[in-house]
C-alpha cells in the first residue's frame, strides 16, 4: 500500500484557517487518525513540536517527498474547548456533508480585531416626583413611547441607548425632548462589556405552576442524577415555556456550568430579552445579525474567559465557546431558520444533541407545534415529552372560523375578504381594537399574467416570475433585475394583462378602498429593506398608531400585541400547493402561530382562517387547534411516502452556467448511487434514487440547478452516499460544476 498524507492546520483562529500543511502519517496511525483529530507534528527549522488539527486526507503527496516530514503522534482525551469545537466540525463534516474548513469555518469565527465599542446610555436625572409627573402628562396625552421610556427608567434607573432605539422603541426626538426638561441625562461609556447592569428582579419570585415546575425538577433530578436527556416542551404559547428555560438556566448556573438559548432572530424580541436580561443581568449576552464580526468574536472571547453564562441568539450561537456547557435550550425548535442554507448545511437541533454529548450538557426543545421529527423521537421514546395545555396570563384560546372560499365566490364576493372577516374587521374598527392580516409570502409574488393566453413575465436570468411594484416596474426578487410594466401581452398582443393582485401591497390598497378611515401598516420585503424599519413598523402597531398591520409571515411570529383580537389569515392554502411533503406540515404551524397572536390580552381573540381547501386535514385540525390529531395523519403519511422523519432523505445539488454539463454531471452521479445497491437487496433496503430533474428554481442569476433525491431508512446509509460521491467529484475534477448536500431538506429546493 502506498503512503498516506494528512493535511494540518496549525493556527485555527487565525483568519485564514485554509493554509494546511502535508505531513505523511506513519503506518500505526493509518487505521486511527481521522478528520478533524488533534497531532502533534514537528514544524519549522527547529522541528518543534506543536499541536495542530487534521482537515484533509489524501494518496497524494503535494510536496518534495524528501522534505515531508511524518506525524509524531495523535492526542488523545483532550479538553480543551478548541478540540471540542474541532471535534463539533468533523461531525457537521462528515453528517452533512462541507469541507472540513467550510465546517472549521463554521463553527469558529475568524478572528477580528475588536474596536472599543461605545455604548450609550440614558440615565434618570430628577427625582422620583418630577418624574411620575411627566409620566402622569405623557399618559393624559397619550405618548405612549414616552411613557413606556419613563416607566423603564423609574423601575431601572438606567438603560442602555440601544433598547431605547432598538427595542423600547422610543424615537430620538422624544429622548432629546426629556433631556432637555432635565428628566434625563445621556452618558457614554467604552468597553467591550454588555452595557446592562444586573436588575432587580421580581420575576424570580414567580410562582411556578404545577406542569411548570414538574418540568424543571424533572430535568434537574436527571442531571443531578448524571443523566444526560433530551427534552421536547410541546406547549402552546403562552403556557410559560420561557419562565422553565430561565428556571433551569439558574438552576444550571447555579451548578457553575453555562447555557446556550437559541431563539429565531424574528423572535428575540425586547419583551424576552429583557426577561433574561433581569434574571442574569450582565451575565448573559446576546447575538444577533447587528453585531458586527468583531463583535461576535468579542462574545466568544467572553465565554470562553468565564465572563458569561448564558447566551442568546439564532442558530450559530451553537458555537459559542463555554468552558463547561450545561445546558442547550432550543425555543421554537420547529423554525426552518434552524437549518443552514449555505454549506455545511447543518440542523442546529441535531447538532445541539451531539453537542451536548461531548460536554455532558441536556437538550430542552420547546414549541407550540413541535416538528414532525421531534415528536416523532418523543414518542419513540427518545426524547422525553412534556405538555403544557395551559395559558398562564388567563387568556383563553381564540375562536377560530374557517371560511371556504370557493362559496364565498358563488354566493357573489369577489373581494380577497370573505364576508365573516368583512364584518369581524368592521366590528375591531368601530371597537378601537386591532387586527392583524396575515398572507403567505410564498408562491405568491404579484406576478404578471396574461388573461387571454396565459403567458406569465420572467426573469430571463432566474426563471422565476417577475413581480408588480408600485409605480409601474416588474421586479425579480432572486437577482434585482428589472423592466417597465408591459402595457400588451409580447405574446399575443391580448390587452388583459395585470398583476394577480393579492400581494401585500394589494390587501392594503383593498382594504383602504373598503374602509376609508382605516389606519393600516403594511411589513414585507419592501417596508423592511433598512436595518430598524421592523422594529419601527412593529413599534408603531405596538403604539396605537394603526388599526390593521397588513404582512407576510414575518408578522405571526413571537409578537406579543394585548390590544390584537383579530387575525385573519388571508389564503391559508397557498402554503398547501408548494409541492414539498412538509407543506402540510407549514401549513397547519402558520395557521397555529397566527392564531396565536389573537387574544394575548384581557380580550378575547378571534381568527379567520380563509381556504380553497377546508377539508384538508392540515386546515381542519389546525382550526381546532389539535396537534395530536394533526401529527397522527401528518405521520401516517410520511411513513407510507417514506418521508422524513420515518426515512431520511438526502438532496445532491448541481450548480453550473453550463446547462448540459450540470445535468450530465447529476446523471453519472445518480448513476453511481443506484449502482451501489447490492444485488440482492430487499426493496426496503434499497436506495431509492428520484431525479435529476430541474431544481424548484431552475436558474438563479444564468447558474443553472438540478436535484436528484436519495431516499432510505438510514440516515448512515445516506452519509455514505455522500462520501462516495464525494470522493468521485474529488477525483473528476469537473470544477465547472459545483456539487452540494442537503439532509433532510427543509426550504424548498
Ligand atoms: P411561552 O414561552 O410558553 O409563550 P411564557 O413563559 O412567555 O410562555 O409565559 C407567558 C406569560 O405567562 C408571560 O407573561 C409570563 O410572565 C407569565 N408566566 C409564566 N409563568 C408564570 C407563572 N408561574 N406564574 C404567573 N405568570 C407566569
Ligand atoms: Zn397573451
Ligand atoms: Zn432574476
Amino acid at each position: 500500500m502506498g503512503k498516506r498524507y494528512a493535511d494540518v492546520i496549525v493556527d485555527i483562529s487565525h483568519e485564514q484557517v485554509d493554509r494546511p500543511f502535508q505531513y505523511e502519517i506513519p503506518e500505526r496511525m493509518r487505521d486511527t487518525l481521522d478528520y478533524g483529530m488533534c497531532v502533534e507534528i514537528p514544524f519549522g527549522n527547529g522541528n518543534r513540536l506543536i499541536k495542530g488539527y487534521v482537515v484533509g486526507l489524501s494518496d497524494k503527496c503535494n510536496w518534495d517527498p524528501a522534505k515531508m516530514k511524518v506525524i509524531h503522534r495523535i492526542v488523545v482525551d483532550s479538553t480543551a474547548i478548541q478540540d471540542r469545537q474541532i471535534q463539533l466540525a468533523a461531525w457537521i463534516k462528515k453528517n452533512y456533508g462541507a469541507t472540513m474548513i467550510q465546517a472549521i469555518k463554521t463553527v469558529i469565527p475568524a478572528r477580528k480585531s475588536v474596536k472599543k465599542i461605545e455604548h450609550r446610555k440614558l440615565i434618570l436625572r430628577a427625582g422620583r416626583e418630577e418624574t411620575l409627573d411627566a409620566l402622569g402628562q405623557a399618559e393624559r396625552k397619550h405618548q405612549v413611547a414616552k411613557a413606556r421610556l419613563l416607566r423603564e427608567l423609574l423601575s431601572e434607573g438606567e438603560i442602555p441607548y440601544e433598547w431605547v432605539t432598538g427595542k423600547l422603541m422610543v424615537s430620538a426626538a422624544t429622548v432629546s425632548s426629556l433631556e432637555k426638561a432635565g428628566i434625563l441625562r445621556k452618558e457614554v461609556i467604552t468597553s467591550y462589556r454588555n452595557p446592562v447592569k444586573r436588575m432587580d428582579s421580581q420575576e424570580t419570585n414567580k410562582r411556578l405552576s404545577q406542569e411548570q415546575s414538574e418540568i424543571v425538577q424533572e430535568v434537574i433530578k436527571d442531571y443531578d442524577t448524571g443523566n444526560r436527556g433530551t427534552y421536547l416542551v410541546h406547549g402552546i404559547t403562552g403556557s410559560g415555556k420561557t419562565e422553565v428555560y430561565i428556571r433551569l438556566i439558574e438552576k444550571i448556573v447555579a451548578r457553575g456550568k453555562q447555557a446556550i438559548v437559541l431563539i429565531p432572530e424574528i423572535a428575540l424580541t425586547y419583551q424576552t430579552l429583557l426577561r433574561f436580561y433581569r434574571h442574569f443581568g450582565d451575565r448573559v449576552s446576546v447575538l444577533n445579525s447587528s453585531l458586527s464580526p468583531g463583535e461576535k468574536y468579542d462574545q466568544c472571547e467572553r465565554a470562553k474567559h468565564g465572563e458569561i453564562d448564558v447566551i442568546i441568539g439564532p442558530r450559530s450561537a451553537l458555537f459559542t465557546p463555554f468552558p463547561n456547557l450545561g445546558l442547550i435550550v432550543i425555543d421554537e425548535e420547529h423554525e426552518s431558520s434552524y437549518k443552514s442554507e449555505s454549506a455545511p448545511k447543518y440542523h442546529a437541533r441535531e447538532t445541539a444533541i451531539y453537542l451536548a454529548s461531548l460536554y455532558g450538557a441536556s437538550v430542552v426543545l420547546g414549541s407550540a407545534t413541535p416538528s414532525l421529527e421531534a415528536f416523532y423521537k418523543a414518542q419513540k421514546g427518545e426524547y422525553k415529552l412534556f405538555s403544557m395545555t395551559r395559558r398562564l396570563t388567563g387568556g383563553a384560546l381564540p375562536q377560530i372560523y374557517t371560511v371556504d372560499l370557493r362559496e364565498e365566490l358563488k354566493r357573489g364576493n369577489r373581494t380577497i375578504f370573505s364576508w365573516k372577516l368583512q364584518e369581524l374587521l368592521a366590528d375591531r374598527l368601530s371597537k378601537g381594537q386591532q387586527s392583524m392580516l396575515f398572507i403567505n409570502r410564498r408562491g405568491l409574488a404579484g406576478f404578471v399574467s396574461c388573461r387571454s393566453c396565459g403567458y406569465v413575465a420572467k426573469c430571463p436570468h432566474c426563471d422565476v416570475s417577475l413581480s408588480e411594484h408600485r409605480g409601474g416596474r416588474l421586479v425579480c426578487h432572486y437577482c434585482g433585475y428589472e423592466m417597465p410594466s408591459m402595457k400588451s401581452c409580447p405574446e399575443c398582443g391580448s390587452k388583459y394583462i395585470s398583476g394577480f393582485r393579492a400581494g401585500t401591497q394589494q390587501i392594503e390598497d383593498k382594504l383602504k378602498e373598503l374602509y376609508p378611515q382605516m389606519r393600516v401598516l403594511r411589513m414585507d420585503a419592501d417596508t423592511t429593506k433598512t436595518k430598524d424599519s421592523y422594529e419601527e413598523i412593529l413599534t408603531a402597531f405596538r403604539n396605537g398608531e394603526a388599526d390593521v398591520l397588513v404582512g407576510t409571515q414575518m408578522i405571526v411570529k413571537g409578537h406579543d400585541f394585548p390590544n390584537v383580537t383579530l387575525v385573519g389569515v388571508l389564503a391559508a392554502d397557498l402554503s398547501l400547493s408548494v409541492g414539498d411533503y412538509r407543506a402540510g406540515e407549514r401549513t397547519f404551524q402558520l395557521i397555529t402561530q397566527a392564531a396565536g397572536r389573537a387574544g394575548r390580552g384581557t380580550l378575547p381573540g378571534e381568527v379567520v382562517v380563509q381556504t380553497y381547501q377546508p377539508e384538508h386535514y392540515a386546515i381542519i385540525h389546525a382550526g381546532q387547534q389539535d396537534y395530536l390529531s394533526f401529527y397522527e395523519e401528518e405521520i401516517l403519511y410520511r411513513k407510507m411516502m417514506q418521508y422524513p422523519p420515518s426515512a431520511h432523505m438526502l438532496a445532491v445539488q448541481m450548480f453550473g452556467r453550463n446547462e448540459a454539463e450540470a445535468l450530465q454531471v447529476g446523471k453519472r452521479l445518480a448513476e453511481l448511487v443506484k449502482g451501489m445497491n447490492p444485488a440482492q437487496e430487499s426493496i426496503r433496503n434499497q436506495l431509492q434514487v428520484i431525479g435529476p430533474s430541474p431544481a424548484g428554481i431552475g436558474k438563479i442569476e444564468d447558474i443553472y440547478r438540478f436535484v436528484f433525491y436519495v431516499k432510505h431508512k438510514d440516515y448512515s446509509r445516506l452519509v455514505q452516499v455522500k462520501d462516495v460521491l464525494e470522493e468521485k467529484i474529488h477525483e473528476s475534477n469537473v470544477s465547472r460544476v459545483s456539487v452540494q448536500f442537503d439532509f433532510d431538506p427543509m426550504n424548498g429546493l
